[in-house]
C-alpha cells in the first residue's frame, strides 16, 4: 500500500450519488438528498439521494421485470460466469479507490479495508463466478415407472439490505451467489455506508450485467428498507445488521407475502483462553485484534474474553500491553490500526456501555473514553473492563465498538457455561494445547464459527452463519447458494 496514493485519492471530491434503477442513475423521486457525514472528520462528504418508497417500488419493478423475461436468468451459465468474472476484475483493477471511498464513509482503517472490503468482495465474486457451473440438479431414487427430478431453481427477486461495517464484503456475500444462479437484486446500502457498495455497483453494469438485474437505492432503513422487507414482489430478503431490524424484516414478511427472511445478526463473543494455550503472547495479540480492529464494529468481534483464573491477571496484562501500542486515529494512514467509529451515535452508545459496565461493578483497565475529539472524527480508545459478570449488561447485549469485557473462570465446565450464557450465538474461540479440550469445546460452545488457537480469518470456503438470536442461513461457501434456489420437483410417470 502507497500512501502518497491513497492521500491523492483522499483529496477527491466525492460527487453526489444517485440510485442505480434500471441501469440508470436517478434521483429521488420527490429530489429529496441526504448528507454524508465523515467519520473521519465530521465533514459533509457529499450527499446521496433519500429513497422514497415510490424509488424503492421502481427499482423492485425493474428487477422482477429483469428477471421474469430472463435476461440474466435465461443466459447460458457460462455468459453469467463471464460477466460475474469481469466484475471481480474490475473491483480488484478499482481496489484503491473503493477502499478509500469506503473509509471516507465508514471510517474502517485503510490497513484492513483494502483486504477485507474491494479485495475480499471481488475473491467472493469470482468464487460464485467459478462455482455456478458446477451446481447440479438431482434424480431421485423412483421407482422404475417414475423419473422424479429436483431442479434447482433462482427465487426470484432478492432484496439485500446491507449494514455499514464492511459495506462491499458483506454486500459480496449476498451478490455472488444472488446473481450466480441468476436472480435479480434489489440492494439497499446502510445509511451510513453507502459510497463504495454503489460503485461496486456501477462497475457490475460495466462488466455486463444487462440494466434492471442488480438495482440499488440509498436512504433511510425505515423508509427504503421497509418498502423493501413489505414488498409482495420480493421473493427472498437477506439481512445483515442489528437483532432489532432482524425482527421488523420478519414482521415485515409476515405482513405481506411470507418471502423468505435469512438474517445474520449480531453476537456477544466469548473468546476463551485456558492457562495451557500454545502461546500466550500470540493469544494476547490476536485477542486484542479480534475485538479492536475496526473500532471493534465487526459482527463476529471476540467481545467477550474468558480467561482461565490461574492466568488472569497476566493475560489482561499482556492484552493491555498488546492493545496501547494500537495506533488509533486517521484511517487512511497506513500505519492505523483502530480507525474511527462510524458515528457521532455509535460513539455516545459504545461510551453508555462503558458508564453502565461501571455501574455493575466492572473495573475500566485502559480506555474508557473519547480520542482525537479536535480531529471532529469520532473516535475511542481501545477500552478493556474486567471483573464483568456472567449477567453484567457488557456481558450479554452487543456494543459494536472497542470494548472488551473480561470474565475469569475456574474449570472448563464453568467456561463453556459463561461462553453459552448469552441469546447471541455467532462465533467463539478456544485456546489450548489439549486437543481432547479443543474438540470439546468446538462441539460445547453454541455458536455458528468456533475457532481454535486462533480468532477470526475464516475465508470463503466456510459458511457463517449464526445460531439463537444471532440468525439464520449463512453467508460464505457453497451453502450460502441454498438461500438463493427454490427446490422444484418433476415428479413424471413413464
Ligand atoms: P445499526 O443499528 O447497526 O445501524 P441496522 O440494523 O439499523 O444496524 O442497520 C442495518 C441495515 O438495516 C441498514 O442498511 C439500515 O438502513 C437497514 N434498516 C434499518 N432499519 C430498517 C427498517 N426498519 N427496515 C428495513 N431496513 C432497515
Amino acid at each position: 500500500m502507497d500512501q502518497s496514493k491513497i492521500d491523492a485519492l483522499r483529496a477527491r471530491p466525492v460527487a453526489a450519488f444517485d440510485h442505480l434503477i434500471d441501469g440508470r442513475h436517478v434521483a429521488a423521486s420527490d429530489g429529496g438528498r441526504m448528507e454524508i457525514i465523515s467519520p473521519i472528520d465530521g465533514t459533509v462528504l457529499t450527499t446521496v439521494a433519500a429513497g422514497t418508497p415510490a424509488d424503492m417500488e421502481a427499482a423492485i419493478a425493474s428487477a422482477r421485470a429483469a428477471f421474469d423475461d430472463g435476461r440474466w436468468a435465461g443466459q447460458p451459465p457460462a455468459a453469467r460466469k463471464k460477466v460475474l468474472l469481469k466484475w471481480a476484475d474490475l473491483i480488484e483493477v478499482n481496489a484503491l479507490e473503493l477502499a478509500v471511498l469506503g473509509v471516507r464513509d465508514n471510517g474502517t482503517e485503510i490497513s484492513m479495508a483494502l483486504k477485507a472490503e474491494p479485495l475480499s468482495a471481488a475473491a467472493t465474486i469470482r468464487y460464485y463466478a467459478e462455482a455456478l457451473d458446477k451446481i447440479y440438479g438431482e434424480i431421485a431414487p423412483t421407482p422404475g415407472n417414475i423419473l422424479g427430478m429436483i431442479y434447482k431453481e433462482p427465487v426470484g427477486v432478492v432484496g439485500a439490505i446491507i449494514p455499514w461495517n464492511f459495506p462491499l464484503m458483506i454486500g459480496a456475500w449476498k451478490l455472488g451467489p444472488a446473481l450466480a444462479v441468476g436472480n435479480s437484486v434489489v440492494l439497499k446500502p446502510a445509511e451510513t455506508a453507502s459510497l463504495s457498495l454503489m460503485r461496486m455497483a456501477d462497475l457490475a453494469l460495466e462488466a455486463g450485467l444487462p440494466p434492471g438485474v442488480l438495482n440499488a437505492v440509498t436512504g433511510k432503513g425505515h423508509v427504503v428498507g421497509e418498502t423493501l422487507g413489505l414488498s409482495m414482489d420480493v421473493d427472498v430478503l437477506v439481512f445483515t445488521g442489528s437483532g432489532m431490524t432482524g425482527r421488523r424484516l420478519m414482521e415485515y414478511s409476515a405482513r405481506s407475502n411470507l418471502k423468505r427472511v435469512y438474517l445474520e445478526l449480531g453476537g456477544k463473543s466469548p473468546n476463551i483462553v485456558f492457562a495451557d494455550a500454545p502461546d500466550l503472547d500470540e493469544a494476547a495479540k490476536v485477542t486484542a485484534a479480534g475485538i479492536f480492529r475496526n473500532a471493534g464494529q465487526v459482527c463476529v468481534a471476540g467481545s467477550r474474553l474468558l480467561v482461565e483464573d490461574a492466568i488472569h491477571d497476566d493475560f489482561v496484562a499482556a492484552v493491555v500491553k498488546v492493545s496501547e501500542a494500537m495506533r488509533v486515529g486517521d484511517p487512511l494512514r497506513i500505519d492505523t490500526q483502530i480507525g474511527a467509529v462510524n458515528s457521532e451515535a455509535q460513539l455516545q452508545a459504545n461510551l453508555a456501555f462503558v458508564d453502565t459496565a461501571t455501574r455493575e461493578g466492572g473495573r475500566v483497565v485502559m480506555g474508557g473514553s473519547r480520542v482525537l475529539q479536535d480531529t471532529g472524527g469520532y473516535y475511542m480508545a481501545p477500552t478493556i473492563v474486567t471483573g464483568v459478570t456472567r449477567d453484567a449488561t457488557l456481558a450479554q447485549k452487543e456494543v459494536f465498538g472497542p470494548v472488551l469485557g473480561v470474565t475469569s473462570f475456574a474449570t472448563e465446565e464453568e467456561a463453556i457455561s459463561l461462553a453459552n450464557s448469552t441469546v447471541f450465538g455467532l462465533a467463539g474461540a478456544a485456546w489450548t494445547s489439549n486437543l481432547s479440550r479443543a474438540h470439546h469445546m468446538v462441539k460445547s460452545v453454541r455458536t455458528g464459527v468456533m475457532h481454535i488457537n486462533t480468532y477470526g480469518g475464516a475465508d470463503g470456503t466456510v459458511p457463517l452463519g449464526g445460531v439463537g438470536q444471532s440468525g439464520n442461513g449463512s453467508d460464505k461457501s457453497l451453502h450460502a447458494i441454498e438461500k438463493y434456489v427454490n427446490l422444484k420437483t418433476a415428479w413424471i410417470k413413464l
